[in-house]
């Protein structure tokens, strides 16, 4: 088996091959969000937030249609799409552009988006599922993942409306002119003893690590132990979308041309988000930011990619040994139903058996650990759909999230604050 098929989303960097043999590449495509192809009266469509797709063509109850790769060269998986008016019928969706359903088969919402299940397998398969709609429904979602965008963000927002343990921010405005959310919360009422960093989406498809991040906040905005010790100590500075245009526009993101938001953290960067990022950072640290958290989701299958994962291979021994004090401790003391098995990241991150530096220079976490006071900046990747044979959903990712705070907790707790 080649195991360098087995690649983490970040994990690799400039050595990543893409997930060879999970699907066949696709050209470069110009965005187009206006797929629409209407059959007695079935209309399937991408046209709202997050929507992807390419319809190919219809026939009879055959659907044929594929991930719309836009300006991310090599092969990718992310689709969501919409149906409407196709109520009592039966339909079979065949994806022409390599196997980019699930281990858990399709996501689907009943109620615009805002509820997702997984439909399994029974009536799927890695590149096509079948859909029996009901007599009522006419506005049926689909997704590899369960899609979370700004809307999602807003509502959640909601629950903390005056909440003193909360500030929302703006970081700055995307190049399409959007607004790039930034949330300050915790320790907000006085000077904080560590500052934490949190990110999401520098890969935009990426988005179940949102439901994570939700997660977190619930942690440090509620009564728990873990939570007033958190809102005493540490302030945290999150940002939810770091390439909010691609998030919105539903793009894949991963390795878009010429290089994706992950990636931009080198001496010129091309990202607004990421460049505001660079210069807000340090500034608000003061030399307490010690922790610095990257939230991503990695391919679509494999050996790696079904496992929960901190892919902090070749950014040196020492780094990992700071990071596996932390990652020892969420393994230990996770409650949700999401575990963490430091083994699975200890195998992925001595494959090579050379423990050399050699991560991208360019990258989140490389950068962020130039950070006077940074001990830690990692990534964590939570798979999309099954996680070590546990589903994956929007309330076990947020149960991880929880994990993760409380892990926090007891980290830097246990350092002497
Ligand atoms: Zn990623």
């Amino acid at each position: 088996m080649d195991r360098r098929r087995f690649i983490s989303c970040v994990g690799l960097g400039s050595l990543a091959t893409g997930c060879a043999g999970l699907g066949r590449p696709a050209k470069t495509e110009g965005i187009q969000r206006e797929h629409v192809m209407k059959n007695e009266a079935i209309a399937i469509d991408a046209s709202f937030p997050g929507g992807n797709i390419i319809l190919d063509r219809l026939d009879g109850d055959s659907v044929y249609l594929r991930q719309d790769p836009r300006d991310t060269p090599r092969w990718w998986f992310y689709w969501a799409f919409r149906v409407r008016g196709a109520a009592g019928r039966s339909l079979t969706f065949h994806f022409t552009g390599g196997n980019v359903v699930g281990l858990r088969g399709p996501a689907r919402s009943r109620d615009g988006g805002w509820t997702w299940e997984w439909l399994g397998m029974e009536n799927a398969a890695l590149n096509r599922f079948a859909y029996r709609f009901a007599a009522d429904e006419n506005d049926v979602r689909f997704s590899m993942g369960m899609p979370y965008q700004e809307a999602q963000l807003t509502a959640f927002l909601k629950r903390y409306d005056r909440n003193p343990r909360l500030r929302l921010g703006r970081l700055c405005t995307t190049a399409q002119g959007r607004n790039v959310e930034r949330l300050n919360f915790g320790c907000l009422d006085r000077e904080p003893q560590y500052r934490v960093l949190l990110t999401a989406r520098h890969h935009c498809c990426e988005m179940m690590a949102n439901y994570e991040l939700e997660g977190i906040m619930e942690e440090v905005m509620s009564d728990s132990q873990a939570g007033e010790w958190l809102a005493r100590h540490v302030e945290f500075l999150a940002i939810p979308f770091m390439d909010k245009d691609g998030v919105e526009n539903g793009d894949q993101g991963k390795s878009r041309d010429p290089h994706d938001h992950c990636e931009d953290y080198g001496r010129d960067s091309i990202y607004p988000s990421v460049a505001a990022l660079k210069a807000l950072a340090p500034a608000w640290s003061q030399g307490k930011l010690v922790f610095a958290l990257d939230l991503h989701c990695p391919a679509i299958r494999g050996e790696f990619h079904d496992v929960i994962l901190c892919p902090d291979r070749l950014r040196g021994r020492e780094n990992w040994q700071r990071t596996a004090e932390y990652l020892e401790i969420l393994e230990r003391a996770g409650q949700g139903p999401l575990r963490f098995n430091l083994e699975d990241s200890r195998r992925f991150n001595g494959w090579d058996g050379s423990g050399k530096e050699g991560a991208s220079p360019n990258q989140f976490s490389t950068w962020v650990r130039t950070v006077p006071g940074v001990r830690i900046g990692t990534v964590i990747e939570l798979p999309y759909a099954s996680a070590g044979g546990r589903e994956v959903n929007q309330d076990t990712a947020r149960a991880f999230g929880r994990d993760l705070a409380r892990a926090l907790h007891e980290y830097l707790d246990r350092r002497g604050a």
